[in-house]
Order: C-alpha cells, then sequence, then structure tokens
C-alpha cells in the first residue's frame, strides 16, 4: 500500500518506506492511501497475536505474514496474565480496557513491543543493510518501553536520553538499570526540552548523518509519529469489541464508545482509524488535564498553544503540542494536504490555527471532548475505589472522570469502554495520596502501603526493581550528545 504525506508533497510507494523513514521528507505525517475495510465476524475466534497481525496487515501489504505473526505472537506473549488487553466489566454497560500487562506497565508496550519486528523487516523489505540507531528523548514511560521493546534486536541498538531533573524515582530505576546488549541510557544535566531539543538537532544533522553513515548506520525514531508506532494501536479496539460480543455484552453491529485518557492523540487516532476501518464506534471520547488544548480545539474549533504548561499528576497526557492530531485535521479537510500545510506552517509560527465550522461539525459527530482538573482527579481515583473495589490511575482516572461528565449529560445507552493506560503502581505516589491522603517520597514505600490498604497485588516488574543495581549512571551536558551518540556506534 502507498502512503501518502499530509503535507502533500512526498508519497512512498510502501509501508516500509514509511516506517523506515518515521516522518516524511515535507515535514508531514504518513497517512495509508485507503482504509481498507475488515470483517469483524472473521476474527471472533482469533486469540490477540492473530487479531494483531490481521489488522496490520491490512496496511503491510509487502510484509511476510508468516514472520509478522510470528513477530506479533513473540511481542504479546510478554504481556501478563494473557492478552495485551483485558477487558473488566464495572458495572452495566461500563467497562475498562487493561492496556497495561506489559513489560514497563504502560499502553505505549502495545507497540513498542512489535516495532522493533516492523522497522527491522521494513528496513530490509527496500533493501537498507545498516544497523538502525534508535534515539529516544524521553520524560518517562517512552523511553523504559522502546528500551524492553528494543533490547536484544539484531541489527538494531537503541539509546535514550533522559532530563537528569525530570524523571520520577521509579522512571529513573525502571531506565538505570536496563538489561540487554544493544541499549545505552544516559542522563542529560537539564530539563525535558533541554534533552528533546538536544536529540532533535541530531536528527535534523546532514553532517551527523553522513558520519553515521559512514560507520553503517541509520538512525530512526520510536515516536508515535512513525505509522509503525500508531498502527498496531489499532488492534485492541477491534479485540475488544470481539471481547464484548464473544461475552454476549453486545450484540454484532452495536455501536460502541471509547474513552481515551489523550496526550499525543496517538492512541485515540488509532480508535478512529478502527471506525473508518469498519469498526461500529459510537463516540470516540477525548479525555484531557489541565492541559486542556485538545478540549477546547474540539469545542471552539481553534488550536491554540500559547497558554500556561502544567506539570500534573498525568504526566504523559503533559503536552502543548498533541503531534498526531495533524492526521485527523487532514481527514477532516476531506485530505486537503495544501490546507493541512498551511495550519501546520500558523502553528509552528503564530502558535495557533482554526479550522472551519463545517469541519468542526463533521468532528463533533465523531468525537466529544472534556477534561479533568487535579483535583478531580484524585476524588475519582478515590471515589472509584470505594465504589467498585477498582483502582485506577491517575491517567485512567482523568479518563473515568470524563467518562462520567459524558454519562451525566447523555446518559449511559450506549457500552462505554474506558482505556487504561498505565498500572496504578507506576504512579504509586499521587495514587496513594488520593486514596489514603498520605504523602510517601519512597516510591517503593508507597507501593509497599498502596498494597496493605488496597489489597491490589504488586506486579512482578516492580518488585524485580527493588534492589537491582544500575547499569547507566553517566550524567553529561546536552553539548557531548553528539560525541555520546559517536562513541556508543563504534
Ligand atoms: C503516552 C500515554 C498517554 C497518552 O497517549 P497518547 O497516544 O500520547 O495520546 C496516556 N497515558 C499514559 C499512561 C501514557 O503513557
Amino acid at each position: 500500500m502507498k502512503f501518502i504525506s499530509t503535507r502533500g508533497k512526498s508519497t512512498v510507494e510502501s509501508a516500509s518506506q514509511a516506517i523506515s523513514q518515521g516522518l516524511a521528507n515535507d515535514g508531514g505525517l504518513f497517512v495509508p492511501e485507503t482504509f481498507p475495510q475488515v470483517d469483524i465476524s472473521k476474527m471472533l475466534k482469533m486469540d490477540y497475536a492473530s487479531i494483531a497481525c490481521h489488522v496490520l496487515k491490512q496496511f503491510l501489504t509487502e510484509y511476510n505474514e508468516t514472520a509478522l505473526l510470528t513477530a506479533c505472537e513473540n511481542a504479546y506473549a510478554k504481556f501478563e496474565p494473557e492478552s495485551p488487553s483485558t477487558v473488566v466489566k464495572i458495572d452495566d454497560n461500563f467497562y475498562i480496557l487493561e492496556l497495561f500487562h506489559g513489560p514497563t506497565l504502560a499502553f505505549k508496550d502495545v507497540a513498542l513491543t512489535i516495532l522493533p519486528h516492523l522497522l527491522r523487516a521494513g528496513a530490509d523489505n527496500i533493501g537498507v543493510k545498516d544497523e538502525i540507531l534508535i534515539l529516544v528523548a524521553t520524560s518517562g514511560d517512552t523511553g523504559k518501553a522502546a528500551l524492553e521493546g528494543f533490547k536484544n534486536q539484531k541489527g538494531i541498538k537503541i539509546m535514550v536520553f533522559y532530563p537528569s531533573e525530570g524523571v520520577s524515582d521509579m522512571q529513573k530505576a525502571q531506565m538505570t538499570t536496563q538489561e540487554g546488549d544493544n541499549v545505552n541510557v544516559v542522563a542529560v544535566k537539564g530539563n525535558f526540552d533541554d534533552c528533546q531539543s538536544a536529540v532533535k538537532t541530531i536528527f535534523s544533522s546532514k553532517d551527523i548523518a553522513n558520519k553515521l553513515k559512514e560507520k553503517g548506520v541509520i538512525l530512526s525514531s520510536a515516536n508515535s509519529i512513525n505509522f509503525g508506532r500508531l498502527a498496531p494501536q489499532i488492534g485492541y479496539y477491534f479485540a475488544t469489541y470481539c471481547m464484548l460480543v464473544n461475552q454476549n455484552e453486545i450484540n454484532m453491529g452495536d455501536k460502541i464508545n471509547f474513552v481515551v485518557p489523550t496526550g499525543n492523540f496517538g492512541n485515540i487516532l488509532a480508535g478512529y482509524y478502527a471506525k473508518k476501518m469498519g469498526l461500529p464506534i459510537d463516540k470516540l471520547i477525548c479525555a484531557s488535564n489541565s492541559n486542556n488544548v485538545l478540549t477546547e480545539f474540539f469545542v471552539s474549533g481553534t488550536y491554540d498553544k500559547n497558554r500556561e504548561f502544567f506539570k500534573t499528576m498525568s504526566p504523559s497526557m503533559d503536552i502543548l503540542i498533541s503531534s498526531n492530531l495533524e492526521r485527523l485535521i487532514f481527514e477532516m479537510s476531506g485530505r486537503n494536504a495544501e490546507i493541512t500545510a498551511k495550519r501546520m506552517e500558523e502553528l509552528k509560527t503564530v502558535g495557533k490555527y482554526s479550522i472551519t465550522k463545517q469541519e468542526k461539525e463533521e468532528i463533533a459527530k465523531e468525537f466529544y471532548a472534556d477534561y479533568c482538573e487535579e483535583d478531580e482527579c484524585l476524588e475519582t481515583l478515590s471515589e472509584f475505589f470505594d465504589e467498585f473495589g477498582y483502582l485506577l490511575d491517575t491517567h485512567t482516572s482523568v479518563a473515568v472522570n470524563v467518562a462520567e461528565k459524558y454519562i451525566g449529560q447523555k446518559g449511559l445507552n450506549t457500552p462505554t469502554v474506558v482505556l487504561s493506560t498505565a498500572s496504578p503502581y507506576k504512579f504509586t505516589q499521587n495514587v496513594l495520596k488520593a486514596i489514603s491522603g498520605k504523602h510517601e517520597k519512597d516510591a517503593f514505600k508507597a507501593c509497599q502501603k498502596l498494597n496493605e490498604i488496597t489489597a491490589c497485588p504488586i506486579p512482578v516488574q516492580i518488585t524485580e526493581l527493588k534492589g537491582k543495581a544500575p547499569r547507566f549512571t553517566k550524567v553529561i551536558d546536552k553539548n557531548d550528545i553528539v560525541n555520546e551518540v559517536m562513541d556508543f556506534i563504534k
């Protein structure tokens, strides 16, 4: 299948090319030329890996199907208990989809466990023999999930940079103890922006690209603007639907809602793509925290990033530029690349752009958006535990709060699934605060206390970390990042 750029000036012949390249040459994002229709009744009896493979194969038409299925099976065998997507019934018409049973306890594992295969096989398909070097600047979650996904993968190396003063103790412990022969983790003095801009400079430098090429290395990214990160997330929307049909919760053809805690708009966009492929979705509900730039956009039709940035207790959603929204804007403009390019240019130069009234109305047919303040997040988490005995993490609590606001307006006639994106033990201190009002500085002690109060089991991924010696302790100046990269590939 061909992939076109949202900005119109770059088309590639295959998914292999789109995934290997990551970003289109004109600065736009790659989108599939068409959305293939799938027959859901054929998926009902499939296991998760087969559903994932079936969905991927619709776009990755030139990939070897046997190898793709094996790769999906290997990736999703890393999830506990048995599937990356586990549906829990909370109440009539109300469900939680747990996407956090992977190696790093966050939903990003669903994509990052399979991305290494998509990248390597894609590069092989188009005859690229070089080693692939993945560079990641992370504020926490992505770094660890990428490290776990890429560790010991042949023909790939990965290097993660995190801000020395910008990640939680648990996230730091997760990254610095990382195993694998092809990984490197480095702390950079400063905050996330210092880290990110240093890495971006490397990506945009022709000089560095040439030097790397001489050594047989090409750069790539594991960020959600890569179609290879996005595509594996479509699978769980279908898998959830099949599960609800199989358990007689819904009938084939019934429409359902999904509520998605949103940051970069990758997860919810995958839901929209599933709908385009034929999944009966009524509304996609976009939940934001106090950084509610998306809520405002859906309500007013103007995206404006000129606003205060809040550090919240759902840090993976603290974002002012939601990169994947560009793909939705492109669809809603009737795939008008010229208009999309113009809007993205406005976003870059003046920090805002507007869509037409008609586009806004089109979006309102598919999406609903609202946000949740910090005190509401704590309150929802605590009330939900009291009422249902179910422990949410802080990101999922934002989504449940918005789900409740939606249901308050429209009632609960449509089956509604909230996507749970992280284990409560990943953001333990704030979860503990919500449940007990107690502050605990030490992350491991907080886990212990939370476990005592809630009896919710601590995942092994957390217990294993305790007492594990760090392998990576280097802290560097941001000006030394290039040297560090060159050193690593020697
Ligand atoms: C990344 C992340 C999100 C946001 O997902 P997007 O695809 O960026 O919208 C939400 N919750 C958690 C826990 C995450 O790690």
